[in-house]
């Protein structure tokens, strides 16, 4: 496994070291962290302390500027698209687990099924979607997969793939078929919690995901977005390790773009509570301090945050939000009337707190002074240049 070098670098960057540089940080270094055009990932330590919370204000406003300077008045919009809720892993802290006890109903959809799906999202505007299963192959095999792109690709202009970690080769098939990203979180990168949070299943080999994200850029995918759930560990040390990442994957798969989202966890099944909360003052930090860190890269929010939080969010890093999402498949058009009729509701991966409509959204992002863009890539441009 050595040749992902990433395992080098995460082995340098030890918990115990990170957390020593965190408590000998000064106000000092916050200040001259703030005056430096480019940050390194000490002064990114510095910018995520306790110390620095009081400085928040002018980091929140250094990382509007930058924002502004590479991103201007625009946040582009997705929705995501469940193909199915059937999981045959046990992450404890994810509705879909198969242990969860939860007893909504259990979907695949059908690929007529798929189409109206999309012919549903789309008639609302969205042209950017990530489909999104649960980690079962046996289930929601490849070709499956390949077949649901194929049918998105008559209703959308981008697609992305947030679904279990796969080989090289399976994402090689994925570039052929037209995905142009691929989202998979680390979840957490403490490798205990990581082991004690997963507990059988695929998703329990630590290495084979987190090598995932760069077989997925070797493969030609053009986006990678990472990630890390928050709440579900020491979240200071996991923003560094973050950040270690997402730049090491610039470098690696340097024809990609390398994304980043922020899903903070507060819903979660009855039988797991999480135990490193993020609060908003944290949850700001995190976001402005990780803008200054990585000036270039996307930042999504999706609709797990609330309305008022995610419209207060726009200028001060995200540059991408989700609207009028569903969290259970066939949640658009096919199995919307279950949800609220007599019938077993269709399972959900997680419960939203951004309600609104996709045109609520681009009210309140227009309300900002911001442009919506639907689709901020075109592979048809790829084919042009040839
Ligand atoms: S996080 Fe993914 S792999 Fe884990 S239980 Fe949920 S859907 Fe399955």
């Amino acid at each position: 496994m050595e040749h992902f070098s990433f395992d080098k670098i995460i082995n340098e960057w030890s918990k115990e070291r990170i957390l020593e540089i965190y408590s000998q940080t000064t106000e000092e270094d916050v200040l001259d962290a703030l005056k430096k055009e480019r940050i390194n990932i000490r002064d990114l330590i510095a910018l995520l302390s306790p110390t620095a919370q009081k400085h928040l204000e002018k980091i929140a406003q250094k990382a509007h500027q930058i924002t502004r300077l590479h991103f201007g008045r625009t946040i582009s919009i997705y929705a995501p698209l469940y193909l199915s809720n059937h999981c045959a892993s046990d992450c404890i802290y994810c509705f879909f687990s198969s242990h969860s006890g939860l007893r909504e109903k259990r979907v695949t959809l059908n690929y007529e099924q798929i189409q109206e799906e999309c012919k549903t999202l789309s008639n609302k505007g969205i042209q950017t979607v990530l489909l999104l299963t649960g980690d079962a192959p046996k289930i929601v095999p490849i070709e499956y997969i390949a077949k649901a792109v194929e049918i998105a690709k008559n209703y959308f202009s981008s697609i992305g793939l947030e679904i279990y970690a796969m080989d090289e080769e399976q994402y090689a098939l994925m570039t052929n078929k037209g995905v142009e990203g691929v989202t998979l979180y680390m979840e957490t990168y403490d490798k205990d919690t990581y082991d004690k949070v997963h507990l059988s299943g695929k998703k329990k080999d630590y290495f084979y995901r987190l090598h995932a994200l760069e077989r997925a850029g070797k493969a030609g995918i053009r986006k990678l977005t990472c990630g890390v759930l928050l709440g579900l560990s020491d979240w200071r040390c996991d923003l560094v390790w973050l950040a270690l990442h997402a730049s090491y994957l610039q470098k690696i798969c340097w024809k990609s773009t390398v994304a980043l989202s922020f899903p903070r966890l507060k819903h979660t099944p009855p039988r797991f509570k999480p135990p490193y909360p993020v609060n908003l003052q944290e949850f700001v930090q995190i976001i402005v301090s990780m803008r200054l860190f990585l000036p270039y890269s996307p930042f999504n929010l999706s609709t797990r945050e609330p309305a008022e939080v995610r419209d207060n969010l726009i200028p001060l890093g995200i540059t991408s939000m989700s609207a009028g999402s569903s969290t259970r498949p066939g949640g658009y058009k096919v199995y919307k009337e279950t949800q609220d009729s007599q019938d077993k509701p269709v399972l959900m991966q997680f419960e939203i707190d951004d309600t609104r409509s996709v045109e609520e959204v681009v009210e309140a992002i227009k309300n900002k002074n911001y442009d919506p863009v639907w689709v901020d890539f075109d592979p048809g441009t790829l084919t042009i240049s040839k």
